[in-house]
C-alpha cells in the first residue's frame, strides 16, 4: 500500500464526493501499489477527461498512465477553456434539451438518441467535438477526447454551465441553427415559400428563415418572444462571473 496528497483545482474540487469536498485542502489516500494518476484520481469521482495537468511537487508533470508513488503530492488542474472557434458539442442521449437549446444559440451540437457509449466515444474524436454527459461511467472509459460532466437537472442551467465553463457567452447566435436537426438557418424570399405560410401569417409577416439541413421553414411568431427571453436569461446566467 502507499499514500499519496490530491490538491484540486476549484472547478475539479466540485466534482468531489461530499466527504472529499468537504475536507480543506489536499485529500489524502491510501491506494494499493500500482495505481495509475488516472485511477487514483478517478476513485475520487473526477472523470479523466475533466483533466487538464497533473503536477508532482517538484514541479514536474505527471501523465494519467504513470503509476503513483508512496508520499507523492499531486496538484490536479481542470481542462479550463476551449478554443472557442473550436467548441463543437456532442450530446448523450439523456441530454435532448440542452442539444436543442445549445443549437438555437447557434452552437454546432450532434445528437442522437441511438448512439450509445461507443459511437459517442468515435464521434467525439473523429468529429472534435466535445462530449456532454450526465454519466460519470462514461466519462471514465478510455479513448475519450475532451468532455464535460453535465451536473444540473434544468436544461437551462446545464445551457449556462456549458457557456460559462468554455467561455462561449460572447459567441451565441440565436436562432442560426434548428433544434431539430443542427443545420445552419437561413434567410429566404417570402415568395420562395409562399405555399408553406399559414394565409393569416402571410398577412403580416414578410420575413421567414429555412433550414437548410431538414427545410423546416421558420417564422418570428408569438412564442419567439418568449424564447428570446429565455436565451436572455440563460446567457445573462452564463456571463455572469467572467
Ligand atoms: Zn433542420
Amino acid at each position: 500500500m502507499l499514500t499519496i496528497s490530491l490538491r484540486f483545482a476549484a472547478d475539479l474540487a466540485a466534482l468531489l464526493g461530499p466527504a472529499d469536498a468537504r475536507r480543506a485542502g489536499a485529500v489524502r489516500r491510501v491506494l494499493p501499489a500500482a495505481t495509475s494518476v488516472k485511477d487514483a484520481i478517478e476513485a475520487l469521482g473526477v472523470p479523466h477527461c475533466e483533466i487538464g495537468a497533473v503536477v508532482a511537487a517538484d514541479g514536474s508533470t505527471r501523465a494519467l498512465d504513470d503509476p503513483v508513488a508512496d508520499g507523492d503530492r499531486l496538484s490536479v488542474a481542470g481542462i479550463g477553456r476551449a478554443d472557442p472557434g473550436r467548441a463543437r458539442f456532442l450530446c448523450d442521449r439523456h441530454l435532448a434539451a440542452l442539444a436543442r437549446l445549445l443549437r438555437t444559440l447557434g452552437f454546432d451540437t450532434a445528437w442522437d438518441p441511438a448512439w450509445g457509449p461507443a459511437e459517442l466515444a468515435r464521434r467525439g474524436l473523429n468529429e472534435d467535438r466535445i462530449l456532454l454527459s450526465g454519466s460519470r461511467a462514461l466519462l471514465k472509459r478510455r479513448l475519450l477526447g475532451a468532455a464535460m460532466l453535465i451536473r444540473d437537472d434544468d436544461p437551462d442551467a446545464q445551457v449556462a454551465a456549458v457557456i460559462r465553463r468554455f467561455g462561449l457567452a460572447g459567441r451565441a447566435r440565436p436562432f442560426a441553427r434548428c433544434p431539430l436537426c443542427n443545420g445552419e438557418v437561413r434567410p429566404v424570399p417570402k415568395a420562395d415559400v409562399a405555399a408553406r405560410i399559414p394565409p393569416r401569417t402571410a398577412l403580416w409577416l414578410d420575413e421567414y428563415f429555412l433550414c437548410t439541413g431538414c427545410g423546416q421553414l421558420y417564422w418570428e411568431g408569438t412564442h419567439v418572444a418568449a424564447l428570446r427571453e429565455r436565451l436572455a436569461g440563460i446567457l445573462a446566467a452564463a456571463g455572469h462571473g467572467q
